[in-house]
């Protein structure tokens, strides 16, 4: 499987709108939750062994669209992709709490449910994994927000 398959891929399973066309794919995107298709997903003609361009025009970080599908800097590469549902625990998607919101467009609909989801033992739960998952670990990729 490509580097494009395999994001195309993740980002359709994550529940995300996907148009493809000869140039990629363009798609929501799963680091900001955008219902516009910010998301370019492409291969680099001139340089086809990768890494496979994955950009959010909104500007979120290439490391934080990826953890979004949990995936990797090593899925922009054709030789390198995993199969998902092998990953390791640190590569699983992060949990949203917006995953609760029956409509997570709709912010009118996340400040009405906002009280009601904090009694929610499922948001709680989801706002421990949260934590649990942000937290730094050995070997992790330095970026932004790790130590
Ligand atoms: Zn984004």
């Amino acid at each position: 499987m490509t580097a494009y398959d395999n994001v195309v891929d993740a980002l359709r399973t994550a529940g995300l709108k996907v148009t493809e066309s000869a140039n990629g794919a363009r798609s929501q995107c799963p680091a900001h939750g955008s219902r516009g298709l910010t998301l370019a997903v492409r291969n680099n003609p001139r340089n086809p062994d990768g890494p496979l361009h994955v950009t959010c025009f909104a500007g979120c970080e290439t490391e934080e669209v990826l953890a979004g599908l949990g995936l990797g800097f090593r899925d922009l590469y054709d030789g390198t992709v995993h199969r998902r549902g092998q990953s390791t625990p640190r590569e699983r998607r992060m949990p949203s709490p917006w995953d609760l919101i029956p409509d997570p467009d709709h912010f009118a609909s996340r400040c009405l449910q906002q009280e009601q989801l904090e009694a929610d033992p499922t948001y709680q739960q989801h706002l421990r994994d949260l934590a649990e998952w942000a937290k730094p670990r050995s070997g992790d990729f330095v970026g932004r927000g790790v130590a």
